[in-house]
């Protein structure tokens, strides 16, 4: 039976507010030994997670106090990167008056804040292939997550931090109203997006690039980093299926680059991206034995974006095996190497991870990463806001409002049935429901 916590993180709408958006009372639900926040925050550019620490460390470690609280933990443990020495010392001193909490400083690498590498950072446990952070006694939260969670008991989820950061005049992290335009979020950077720009939605390796500025942030928009559409960056990104695979089979020379420095690799999982290159020769009936070798790649754009010295696109290839074997019915529970036994961490792995200055270098990002960027939780008053109604993991919410309603900030306008997996969506303004589509809500002031 759900926990009173677990519920009324459900009621609040709180979702992981650094990924896709996994309704948090799931989590809650759980038994686990360990809770561990994700402050690692390995994106390179972004920095609303140690912003939120800076400012508000108390109150989340109140939320990591609830979770351990909800699912048994025994411990709880910070993942924060070693570099921000100021708010380390800000947690030791207020973790220090609470139970069995500590603070676990992570080297400056990338993907430090992919869930594997965290869970075997801070507790040297590594998660069973294709499993769970549970599967290996721990429950994961970030940051802005568990910020949500100990103020659910009185305020919903209306507000999200994210950075504005790259080619615009004044780069910030700044608290908005869900449903906020992109288009007013940069501006409020000092620069009014153009033709020329693109934005990256989250950070620049999982990252989407979006160029429709009317796209709303959402409940799990971590920064917005607007960039011309013609760096670099942005064009490899953009690269599509046709594009890659025809490069990838006459360009790849199985260096195997990509293979060595994979952060799951490198955790003794059976992904070896060089191998599923092999598939782009291959006709399709020939491709799944190699494809497999996909199927637990992470996403994490490493292989594409730094490792191949060819400027290969070996991630999507993985993303596409896997679309291509989930459609014949093939997933890692399934596949022939799930039959592999496992290798461990590899001997090499402390010296081959990714340094986030080198990754920025790479990127072509460095003369954005030297900017200092501000704070502000000044509260903006926008003359309307979109609020999409999928926004979560699980079934989209159904509106329970209809247009020409009045509304205030924190009233429920969408939700979800109870036996569905999702949460409601509130109201970040008060005002009138001016439009309802299959997308979203729109109010206006
Ligand atoms: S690093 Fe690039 S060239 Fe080398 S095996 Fe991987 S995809 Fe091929
Ligand atoms: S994107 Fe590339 S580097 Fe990252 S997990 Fe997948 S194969 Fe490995």
């Amino acid at each position: 039976m759900a926990s009173d916590f677990a519920r009324t993180l459900r009621t609040a709408g709180v979702v992981g507010a650094g990924g896709a958006g996994f309704p948090t009372y799931v989590k809650a639900s759980s038994k686990a030994e360990t809770a561990i926040v994700n402050a690692a925050e390995c994106e390179p550019l972004l920095h609303k997670d140690i912003e939120l620490i800076s400012h508000h460390a108390e109150t989340m470690l109140d939320g990591l106090e609830l979770l351990m609280s909800a699912s048994g933990a025994k411990q709880g443990i910070v993942g924060i990167k070693r570099k921000h020495g100021a708010e380390i010392k800000l947690l030791q001193a207020a973790a220090a008056k609470r139970r069995a909490i500590k603070i676990h400083p992570l080297d400056d690498f990338y993907p430090a804040g992919d869930e594997y590498c965290l869970v075997y950072e801070t507790t040297r446990r590594t998660i069973p292939p294709g499993g769970l952070p549970l599967d290996a006694g721990a429950v994961v939260c970030n940051v802005e997550t568990l910020f949500n969670a100990a103020r659910a008991e009185k305020t919903p989820v209306t507000e999200k931090y994210l950075t504005v950061t790259g080619e615009v005049k004044n780069p910030v992290t700044l608290k908005l109203p869900v449903g906020l335009l992109f288009s007013e979020a940069i501006k409020l950077a000092g620069t009014t997006p153009d033709e020329s720009m693109a934005v990256i939605d989250g950070g620049p390796m999982m990252g989407r690039i979006v160029t429709d500025f009317s796209e709303p942030v959402t409940k799990t928009t971590g920064g917005l980093i607007v960039l011309p559409k013609n760096h670099p960056l942005i064009q490899r990104k953009a690269q599509q299926r046709p594009q890659f695979s025809k490069v990838g089979r006459s360009a790849c020379d199985q260096c195997s680059f990509c293979t060595q420095l994979c952060p799951r690799y490198l955790l003794g999982y059976a992904i070896e991206p060089h191998k599923a290159m092999r598939t782009l020769l291959f006709n399709p009936a020939q491709a799944p034995q190699h494809n497999e070798y996909a199927l637990l790649c992470c996403e994490c754009s490493l292989c594409t974006l730094y490792s191949c010295p060819e400027g290969l696109n070996p991630k999507s290839v993985c993303v596409s095996s896997k679309a291509d074997l989930r459609a014949k019915g093939v997933t890692f529970k399934n596949s022939a190497i799930k039959q592999l036994p496992g290798q461990g961490p590899h001997p090499l792995r402390e010296f081959r991870k990714t340094p986030v200055s080198r990754l920025v270098a790479r990127l072509g990002l460095s003369k954005y990463k030297e900017r200092k960027t501000g704070f502000s939780e000044a509260e903006i008053k926008p003359a309307f806001v979109r609020l999409l109604l999928s926004q979560h993991v699980g079934a989209p919410a159904k509106p329970v409002v209809k247009t020409g309603d009045a509304v205030l900030r924190g009233m429920v306008v969408a939700d979800v049935k109870p036996e569905e997996l999702g949460v409601p969506v509130h109201a970040s303004i008060n005002g009138t429901v001016s439009e309802i589509n299959s997308r979203y809500i729109e109010i206006r002031a």
